[in-house]
C-alpha cells in the first residue's frame, strides 16, 4: 500500500489520506475477478440484473454517506445527489436494455456472398475502467454498469484527485452478494491506471485528451480495444433570428453548470454580429447576476474549482486572452474564499483564434463571444481547433 492525500475544495485543505494498492495487491484483486468472471457471466442477463437490482438499493443504503463523500471531493452538493440519481437511473436503464440489445440473426455475407454470419458477443472477461475527477461516482461508473450487465468483471480506477467517495461504493458492492467477486475499485494515481490497462482485457477511459494519447498507447502496445471519452472545445453557434433572451440563458447554463467542469461544456460562443452586441451585453448582465456557491454550500449557483491546479490554468487563459486584446466584461480573477478557489462567470469579448481560449480546453466558467458574419463563416469557426466532442446551435 501507498499513502495518499486529497484536497477538500471548499476549504484547500488536505484533509483525506488513502492508500493505493501495491501492484501484486492490485495484480491479485484482477486475478480473483477475472477467476469469477465465468460464472457471473452464466448466471444471464437476468440473474446479473438481480444482483444488480440490489446493488442500486444498497446505493440507496449508503446515499448519506456518499453524499457527503462526494461533498467532500466536489465541494458541491446539489450535483452530488444528482450523481447518485444518475447511477440509480443507469443501472435500471441498462438492465432493461441490454438484453434487447444482442444480435441474432443470421445475415448473408457482404464479402462472400455464398457464406453466412452469426454475430455472437462474448464479454470480455476484464474491463478496465479509469475515470476523472468531474462527475466522480457518475463517470467512474458509467462504463462499469453496462460492462457488469453484459456479464464482464470489472475495475474502476477513479481519480486520486475525487476519492472519498470510494470507500461508501465499496461499501455499497460488499453489502450485495454475489458482486464483490467480479466489482473492484481501488483508489490511486496514474501508476495505478496504467497497472489497470496491463491486467484488463480492455479499457474504458474517461479524461483528458493528453492522458487519452499515453493509454491509447499502453493499450496498443497490449493489442486491447481502449474506448476513450476525452476532453472538448465544444462551441455554440447563436444566428440573428434567435431569441436573446433565451440563448443568453443557454450559453450561461451550459458554460457555467457544474463551473464548467463539464466535457460538454460550452467553451466558445459565435454570435452573428447582427445580434452580437445585445448578445454581449445580456450574456455579461446574466454572468455579473450570478453568486458564487459560498460561503454557504445550499446557496448561489457557482460551485468551487474542484482541482486546485485547473484554477491557474483558468487565470492564464484569460491572462493570455486579455493580453492579447480581448475584453473583460465579468468575472475574470480566480479567487481564494475560505481556502478554496472560485471563478465567477467570465465573459470575454473581441476573442480571437490565436488565444488559448479559443483553442485550449478551459472546464471553467469562461464565455468569450466572437462574431461571424455568414452561415459558412460560423461553420468554419466552429469546426477551428482540433477538437471534437459536442456543438450547440440557436437559430429562428
Ligand atoms: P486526466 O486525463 O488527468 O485523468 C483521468 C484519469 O486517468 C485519472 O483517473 C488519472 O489518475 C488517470 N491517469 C493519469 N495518468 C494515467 C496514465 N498514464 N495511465 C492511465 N491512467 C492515468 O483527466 P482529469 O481527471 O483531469 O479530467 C478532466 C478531463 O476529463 C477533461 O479533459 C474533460 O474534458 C475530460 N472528460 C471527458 C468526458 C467525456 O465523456 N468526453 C467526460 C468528463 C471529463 P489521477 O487523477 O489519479 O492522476
Amino acid at each position: 500500500m501507498s499513502g495518499m492525500s486529497a484536497r477538500n475544495p471548499r476549504t484547500g485543505l488536505i484533509d483525506y489520506r488513502f492508500e493505493a494498492p501495491t501492484a501484486d495487491d492490485l495484480g491479485a484483486m484482477a486475478a480473483r475477478a477475472r477467476a469469477a468472471q465465468p460464472a457471473w457471466s452464466e448466471l444471464g442477463f437476468e440473474g446479473r440484473a438481480k444482483i444488480l437490482v440490489q446493488f442500486a438499493q444498497e446505493l440507496e443504503h449508503q446515499r448519506p454517506a456518499l453524499q457527503l463523500a462526494l461533498e467532500g471531493d466536489t465541494g458541491r452538493r446539489r450535483i452530488a445527489a444528482l450523481e447518485i440519481d444518475s447511477v440509480l437511473g443507469a443501472i435500471a436503464g441498462w438492465n432493461a436494455t441490454a438484453p434487447t440489445l444482442l444480435p441474432s440473426d443470421w445475415t448473408q455475407g457482404r464479402s462472400m456472398p455464398n457464406l453466412r454470419h452469426a454475430p455472437q458477443w462474448s464479454p470480455f472477461a476484464l474491463v478496465g475502467v479509469i475515470s476523472p475527477w468531474n462527475f466522480p461516482l457518475l463517470l467512474g461508473l458509467i462504463d462499469a454498469i453496462p460492462a457488469l450487465v453484459a456479464g464482464c468483471a470489472v475495475v474502476v480506477k477513479p481519480s486520486e484527485v475525487t476519492p472519498r467517495f470510494i470507500d461508501p461504493l465499496k461499501a455499497a458492492i460488499a453489502a450485495t452478494p454475489g458482486l464483490a467477486e467480479v466489482f473492484i475499485v481501488v483508489a490511486g494515481d496514474g501508476a495505478t491506471g496504467q497497472q489497470v490497462i496491463d491486467l484488463a482485457d480492455c479499457v474504458c477511459f474517461t479524461g483528458s485528451v493528453v492522458t487519452g494519447k499515453k493509454v491509447a498507447v499502453q493499450a496498443a502496445g497490449r493489442l486491447i480495444p481502449a474506448f476513450l471519452e476525452l476532453g472538448g472545445k465544444d462551441p455554440l453557434l447563436v444566428f440573428a433570428g434567435a431569441d436573446v433572451e433565451a440563448a443568453t440563458d443557454a450559453a450561461l447554463r451550459g458554460s457555467v453548470l457544474s463551473t464548467g467542469q463539464a466535457c460538454q461544456s460550452i467553451e466558445r460562443i459565435y454570435v452573428e454580429r447582427a445580434i452580437h452586441d445585445a448578445f454581449v451585453e445580456r450574456l455579461a448582465a446574466k454572468a455579473n447576476g450570478a453568486t458564487l456557491n459560498w460561503p454557504d454550500i445550499d446557496q448561489g449557483q457557482v460551485g468551487p474549482v474542484i482541482f486546485a491546479r485547473q484554477a491557474d490554468l483558468l487565470a492564464a487563459q484569460i491572462a493570455d486572452a486579455t493580453a492579447k486584446g480581448a475584453k473583460l466584461l465579468s468575472g475574470g480573477t480566480v479567487e481564494s474564499l475560505g481556502g478554496g478557489r472560485w471563478l465567477r462567470p467570465t465573459v470575454l469579448s473581441q476573442v480571437t483564434h490565436d488565444m488559448l481560449v479559443m483553442t485550449e480546453e478551459t472546464f471553467g466558467p469562461i464565455m468569450p463571444v466572437m462574431a461571424f458574419d455568414t452561415r459558412a463563416e460560423a461553420i468554419e469557426q466552429a469546426n477551428f481547433g482540433e477538437y471534437g466532442l459536442s456543438a450547440a446551435v440557436f437559430a429562428a
